[in-house]
């Protein structure tokens, strides 16, 4: 952290603020010249808020040397983390495809998408049990009954499974229905309790961006289940709001080189909550591969027109299929196998 004085501070003011940082235990560096008063903080300062420093009256700016977040970051862990979800890796050189629908329904419909899905290349199986919806009057999932049915298309197809959770309350119940990837859903991204509740337990978990968060809270949101020490995190862009209407969010493809820039973790891709088009799904998956995405996670409905969420960006099992065949072709140009 580098700060600068003002210029009228007095020499009382500026020990003020250097005796704050020294009883944090860090120490400073002066390199102050004639025009300018300045003052290098050495030690770790990721507890300490530029906020808070700002109230001293002899700082003019702060300057921010090392990312807020620790074990989110690339720079004290440079290779990137693969996850072993159930045999099933994310991130190095694979390219993993998650499928399945919004909500679990029925036994019949999460069997008949999850057979369709796994018989085209999808190496997880995703559903709704929990379902955090916008409106209280909009279906909110099958719940323990959902988790139950997912856990046995899991026995039957051999795929692990993703399913949303949105409460601390409900870890030893999807600890016991062996769920395999825990999905912290972007309105939940910053609820804090369930984040730290799951830095606890030792279980993939796959957060998804806030759709108004900005990559250092996403990247933050991580580290408070970094720091509990789970480590297994995987990150999921799907979609941040914009001005437009014409698509349900904008999917924020450049995200994914922001996340292989600033951290190990891997990154996942999902083209049906960005764009809530099922249209536009194929092209945004191409495109996530293209830009060295670790995988996407795609809604599929074996009858979008009856389901009783997210019908309009989910594909019908034939369009999945014909996704994965173009995914194929392109995986090898782009360094990745699926
Ligand atoms: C979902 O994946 O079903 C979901 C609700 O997504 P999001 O949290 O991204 O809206
Ligand atoms: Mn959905």
């Amino acid at each position: 952290m580098i700060i600068r004085m003002k210029k009228n501070a007095t020499q009382k003011q500026i020990e003020a603020v250097l005796n704050f940082f020294s009883s944090k235990g860090c120490t400073y560096k002066d390199a102050s010249s004639a025009d300018v008063s300045l003052y290098g903080i050495i030690g770790d300062t990721k507890s300490i808020m530029e906020s808070d420093v700002y109230a001293f009256e002899a700082v003019d700016k702060i300057t921010r040397i090392q990312e807020p977040y620790k074990k989110a970051s690339k720079t004290l862990h440079p290779e990137p983390t693969i996850i072993d979800v159930s045999g099933v890796k994310i991130g190095g050189g694979t390219f993993t495809i998650m499928a399945g629908p919004c909500s679990v329904e029925s036994k019949e419909q999460l069997f008949n998408i999850a057979d369709a899905v796994k018989q085209s290349g999808a190496k997880i199986l995703r559903g709704g049990a929990y379902k955090p919806r916008t409106s209280p009057y909009a279906f909110q999932g099958l719940g323990e009954v959902g988790l139950d049915i997912l856990a046995a298309a899991k026995k039957e197809y051999h795929l692990p499974i993703v399913t949303e959770i949105y409460s601390a309350e409900l870890i030893p119940l999807f600890l016991e229905k062996g769920v395999d990837i825990f999905q912290v859903g972007a309105r939940n991204m910053q609820n804090y309790d369930l984040l730290k509740a799951l830095g606890k337990i030792r279980k993939p978990v796959m957060l998804k961006r806030g759709m108004d968060a900005t990559i250092e809270e996403w990247l933050l949101a991580a580290e408070y289940i970094l720091a509990g020490g789970n480590e297994q995190v995987i990150l999921c862009e799907r979609g941040i709001k914009t001005f437009d209407r014409y698509t349900r969010n904008c999917l924020d493809i450049q995200a994914v080189l922001a996340i292989k820039q600033l951290s190990h973790l891997p990154i996942i891709v999902d083209p049906s909550h960005a764009s809530g088009r099922y249209d536009m799904i194929e092209d945004l998956a191409k495109a996530a591969l293209v830009v060295g995405a670790d995988g996407i996670i795609v809604e599929v409905h074996n009858h979008p027109e009856c389901a009783l969420s997210d019908g309009a960006q989910s594909l019908k099992p034939e369009k999945f299929d014909h996704m994965v065949k173009e995914l194929e072709k392109l995986a090898p140009l782009c360094g990745k196998t699926l």
